[in-house]
């Protein structure tokens, strides 16, 4: 006998991580007729929306807007402050920090990969023995993933500035926000990041194809100095526009703009803190029921030590082929699609099989991480894959604020 779905009559759940789940005020924001883009509201609007994302990246100092997705924003900022044969140095926690630092193999950068795997965050004290080992101060800037996406590891941002001014090494602290902003505290001016890039599609619940590189008096400096930089990704003009279309470098991305405009709404009259605090809250729901799960069968949170884990996104081990049969099962029995596995290939598993992620970024609260939870409990039992009990249950005890942190 074949059960019945629930696929259908109801809403989906998208819960990879990036695009995220969409508001309909962001979605409605956007319905509508082509704007003027030479006068009126949405050069008001466009104005307003630098200190709103200036907010929530914690910052007072410049923001450029690109038009591109995050990957537009590791060219962008490598291309204002890092010329053809200068170091970055690239402590790489997954697949996203490998990619930040191809893009800048093929800008001509002399790149320094230190692979720290991908169950662990950045180890500040490689990094330490590793700016000391540069006396010469050939690096020129490090490039650190906040949150790695792949292995949902979070590094500390704040301590690699630590690290940097305790070897008195002047290379510029570049953070990739992408997964992270509006999600994790993230603290740009207080933790000393001199570059920030991010995207529209994650915690900014607005459709990929918006980029921020926000960026201090420091690399500003750098920048100042580079022999040339394309004129398209130069991030001066977009930073202080006395025209509109200095912003964009050409047509403005017109219903992305009002599609962010309504989400940065959200954000600020929710509060920056309490966003943070909302994810934070939902994130230990997700691994309290993992937890249970855990206690018997196969399924592993990826990340062992809570104080490493992201609270937008969750990398999970259940071997090859349960990863890819529960995704499978879920998508098309109760309506959620899960993450597939990124980075994660090995010889014995190299289509990822034995992996999923969680996306919790963004639009979320309790009821979407319940139901999320419930369809993979549904999962798990449906293909017979063996798991502890309780997971529901603990997760409501999170929620309830009945659990301990
Ligand atoms: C999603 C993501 C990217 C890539 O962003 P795209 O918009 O897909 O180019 C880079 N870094 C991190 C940490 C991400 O989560």
């Amino acid at each position: 006998m074949t059960s019945p779905t629930t696929r259908h009559g109801g809403r989906g759940y998208l819960a990879i991580p990036g695009p995220s789940v969409m508001p309909e005020e962001v979605l409605r924001a956007m319905h509508r007729a082509a704007p003027n883009i030479y006068e009126g509201d949405l050069i008001e609007m466009t104005r307003g929306l630098i200190p709103d994302l200036a907010r929530v990246a914690r910052t007072e100092h410049d923001t450029a807007i690109y038009i591109g997705n995050g990957h537009a924003a590791w060219e962008a900022a490598l291309a204002n402050v890092i010329a053809p044969g200068e170091r970055v140095l690239v402590p790489a926690t997954g697949r996203f920090g490998h990619g930040w630092g191809d893009m800048a193999t093929g800008l001509g950068a002399d790149v320094q990969v230190i692979d720290f795997g991908r169950q662990a965050p950045i180890d500040l004290d490689v990094v330490a023995e590793t700016l000391a080992a540069d006396a010469g101060h050939a690096i020129k800037a490090v490039l650190a993933v906040h949150v790695d996406t792949s292995s949902s590891v979070r590094s500390d941002i704040a301590g690699l500035r630590r690290v940097l001014d305790a070897a008195g090494h002047p290379a510029l602290l570049m953070a990739d926000c992408i997964a992270s902003l509006g999600c994790d505290v993230f603290e740009m001016d207080a933790w000393g990041v001199d570059v920030m890039v991010t995207g529209s599609q994650k915690g900014l619940m607005t459709p990929p194809g918006l980029s921020f590189v926000f960026f201090n008096d420091r690399a500003a400096a750098v920048r100042a100095r580079m022999p040339r930089v394309s004129r398209y990704w130069d991030w001066t003009p977009r930073a202080d526009p006395e025209f509109f279309f200095q912003y964009f470098g050409g047509t403005a991305p017109t219903h992305h703009l009002f599609g962010l405009r309504a989400a940065l709404d959200m954000v600020h009259a929710e509060g920056v803190e309490t966003v943070w605090a909302r994810h934070a809250l939902l994130a230990r729901a997700i691994w309290a029921a993992c937890d249970a799960w855990s206690t018997e069968g196969p399924l592993r949170l990826n990340i062992a030590d809570r104080a490493h884990r992201s609270h937008a996104v969750t990398a999970l081990r259940i071997g090859k082929p349960h990863g890819t049969r529960l995704r499978k099962w879920v998508e098309s029995n109760v309506g959620l699609t899960l993450g597939i596995g990124l980075g994660m290939a090995t010889e014995d598993d190299p289509g990822q099989d034995g992996f999923f992620r969680l996306g919790h970024m963004g639009h979320v609260n309790g009821q979407m991480i319940m139901g999320l939870l419930g369809g993979i409990g549904a999962g798990l039992r449906a293909l017979d894959i063996p798991h502890g009990p309780g997971a529901l249950d603990a997760a409501a005890a999170v929620l309830a604020g009945a659990a301990p942190d």
